[in-house]
């Protein structure tokens, strides 16, 4: 399948590299503003190629697009210094409405897979300027808080983290909700598992895993100043889902405008997703505190989108 990616700076180059060494894709179709930056990831990334795929992964233009049938969006501008939240998102709003129109007319197929921050407004500008309403534009989301509130409990309770059902929802940022009354393992929930295996999970330890899910990107920035390769690898295996029409149940952000309840903008629920993108949404039972700190964490979304009046 050929795969498109737009922005080849940490995130988009991470996402490639991980697509070669998973063989997600036959095709990668690197393109950059910077087109030194392109070819300089392409060359690098398709060294990787004969240690793990035969994908081919080469620098190009829109209109070597065509026929991609999944496009990563992974461009934009950087913070300036003095410059506020919002003017970078006004700046960043301009770049999608100059990319946006040229993927689809290069690829009028392909799924919009949307890694930009902040993602889930950057979803939401996407979807509007593509017109496309159909579960075709979609964001990473909370699909890393996710595999991190996985893999956080799975240590604690000495249990494989493919094993353990838990979600983060709502705002991939600090609003964000970490779904505890729901989640299992095994198909028994989290309180019986942690009695049957001896395992406790008392309150000091739910705020510990919350810290390590809610926290990690200050953590990480702070020590090398960007996070990519979980979002990298996070990216990659939505591509694979769309590849193989899996119905794979991700956290992913995606505009929630017939959602009854919630303010009516993009926030990650568990989806579906096959060839089309997003085919189905769960709404997961909630305990009221869960759903009330859901409602609010559109609401931040939804006063930021206000603000931004795009
Ligand atoms: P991140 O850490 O999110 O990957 P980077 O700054 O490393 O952020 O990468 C963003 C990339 O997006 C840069 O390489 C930049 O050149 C690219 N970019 C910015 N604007 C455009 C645009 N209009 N079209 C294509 N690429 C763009």
């Amino acid at each position: 399948m050929k795969v498109g990616v737009i922005g080849c700076g940490f995130v988009g180059s991470s996402t490639a590299y991980a697509m070669v060494l998973r063989r997600v894709a036959s095709e990668i179709v690197l393109i950059d503003l910077d087109k030194k930056l392109a070819v300089a990831q392409a060359e690098d990334i398709s060294h990787a190629a004969p240690f793990a795929s035969a994908a081919r992964v080469r620098a190009g233009d829109y209109q070597d697009l065509a026929g991609a049938r999944a496009v990563i969006l992974a461009c934009g501008v950087s913070q300036k210094p003095g410059e506020t939240r919002l003017q970078l998102l006004e700046r960043n709003v301009k770049v999608f409405q100059q990319v946006t129109p040229l993927v689809l007319k290069h690829a009028p197929e392909a799924v919009l897979v949307v890694a930009s921050n902040p993602v889930d407004l950057i979803t939401e500008i996407v979807t509007k300027i593509s017109g496309l309403t159909d579960g075709r534009v979609l964001g990473s989301g909370t699909i890393l808080d996710t595999a991190r509130f996985r893999s956080l409990l799975g240590e604690h309770l000495k249990v494989a983290p493919q094993s353990v059902h838990a979600y983060v929802l709502g705002e991939h940022g600090d609003s964000e909700v970490l779904a505890w009354s729901n989640a299992q393992v095994g198909g028994v929930t989290l309180a019986e598992f942690a009695e049957q295996s001896g395992h406790a999970l008392n309150d000091a330890a739910k705020a510990k895993i919350d810290d390590g899910v809610r926290r990690a990107a200050y953590r990480i920035i702070e020590g090398k100043k960007a996070s990519y390769y979980g979002i990298g690898a996070g990216l990659g295996r939505i591509v694979r889902a769309i590849r193989d029409d899996e119905r794979t149940v991700f956290t992913l952000s995606v505009c929630n405008h017939d959602l009854k309840d919630y303010a009516p903008v993009s926030f990650s629920l568990p989806r579906v997703v096959g060839a089309a993108g997003v085919v189905s949404t769960l709404r997961p039972t909630l305990s009221a505190v869960e759903d009330q700190a859901l409602r609010a964490s559109a609401e931040t979304l939804m006063k930021a989108w206000h603000e931004l009046r795009f």
